[in-house]
């Protein structure tokens, strides 16, 4: 009997053993609930692993800037704006999207209320940084997907950088064609025509995005319009440029705008970088070809002439 009950005791833990392992399998080879995060900050180490497999290596980090946004949107409307159309997008096409990244160019609105304006060592040396990391954690195809107007010399510039010395990774700067038929659908929707900052399509976008954060009753207390303060230099491109033509920090006239014209924005937005994830996806150029631009010059002299 005794017998017979130690063996019982030895049957019921070897089965508990084997039911504890199968779980434990179980969890470790089980998908997250609701399938894997696209935020790069809410996945587990182990899931890192299986949405870097997912995404083809990419990672896309969206850029936004700490700014004022005329008098009626969040210092932040980059920022937001740029993750709402960045996650949707990845929801549709896998890759993981870097966390809240704000360290952009703004020199020009330090004027102003609010704005981070870091300097150009440090916007340098954290994106440098950013992608050498998303590179040694397997992220070979860096999308850089910019949504603050101030990045459009400095991105292009930090990718003509990247041929400095070599590395593993590519940076591919977003930089869309557009649709002109969404476009055109876009522009017959608009009531002004003018803009750049703060305007119509910007406050609409935040309308789709968080309406709570949109002071249209406040928009029309700053003028948008352009002062023309610097109009006898039409050769010439200076720093001041911006804040001659927009001292208040806004463009155009952010007061008509409605959900309805954010939401066709988004969309637009959201369809369009849906292909670009793809494209950089199939894409097998890039890396290619700078493997073997660094191995030509680390030894110019051995390039075929
Ligand atoms: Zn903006």
């Amino acid at each position: 009997m005794a017998k017979n009950r130690n063996l019982a005791v030895l049957f019921l833990s070897l089965v508990s053993a084997i039911l504890l392992a199968a779980s434990l399998w179980g969890q470790e080879a089980k998908p997250a609930p609701g399938g894997l995060p696209v935020r790069y900050e809410e996945l587990t180490a182990p899931d890192f692993v299986r949405a870097l497999e997912k995404s083809g290596g990419t990672c896309l980090i969206p850029l936004g800037v700490i700014e004022k946004h005329g008098p009626h949107l969040p210092l932040g409307t980059d920022l937001l704006n740029v993750r709402l159309v960045a996650v949707r997008a990845a929801q549709q096409e896998y890759t993981i999207v870097f966390p809240e990244y704000f360290f952009s160019q703004i020199f020009e609105a330090r004027h102003q209320p609010g704005t981070l304006a870091y300097s150009q060592k440090l916007m340098w040396a954290i994106l440098e940084e950013t992608c050498d990391e998303l590179g040694r954690n397997g992220a070979k195809k860096i999308i850089l997907v910019s949504g603050h107007g101030g990045n459009s010399s400095f991105l292009p510039y930090f990718c003509q950088a990247q041929l400095a010395r070599r590395r593993d990774y590519a940076v591919y700067l977003y930089r869309p064609t557009g649709d002109p038929k969404a476009e055109e659908q876009i522009r017959k929707m608009r009531k002004t025509t003018t803009g750049g900052h703060a305007d119509e399509e910007e406050t609409a976008v935040m309308l789709a995005n968080r309406p709570e954060l949109v002071h249209l009753d406040r928009a029309k207390n700053q003028s948008g319009a352009d002062q023309k303060r610097l109009t006898e230099l039409p050769d010439f491109y200076t720093g001041i440029w911006w804040y001659a033509s927009f001292p208040n920090h806004s463009a155009g006239d952010g007061s008509p705008a409605t959900r309805e014209l954010g939401e066709l924005v988004v969309e637009n937005e959201v369809k369009q970088l849906v292909k670009a994830i793809q494209e950089v996806k199939k894409d097998k150029a890039v890396l290619e070809l700078q493997k073997r631009f660094f191995d030509e010059a680390e030894n110019p002299l051995k390039t075929q002439q």
